[in-house]
């Protein structure tokens, strides 16, 4: 089994995070990523939450 030395960005686990459309072999090597990598999951569920707490304050923003 073969992990990449390099983790996913930071920036791709918060497009990822924030449901931001991906390229299907971005998104491919991404997945194959996240199954050999926890640290990867826990940064990733980091953001989800993070993204999840920020939409619940912007609906809260009345413009
Ligand atoms: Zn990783």
């Amino acid at each position: 089994m073969q992990i990449a030395d390099t983790h996913i960005a930071e920036d791709v686990i918060e497009r990822l995070a924030a449901g931001h459309k991906m390229k299907q072999g971005e998104l491919e090597s991404i997945a194959a990523h996240f199954l050999n990598c926890e640290h990867c999951q826990q940064r990733y569920e980091e953001w989800e939450e993070f993204v999840t707490v920020f939409r619940s304050v912007i609906v809260r923003i009345d413009y």
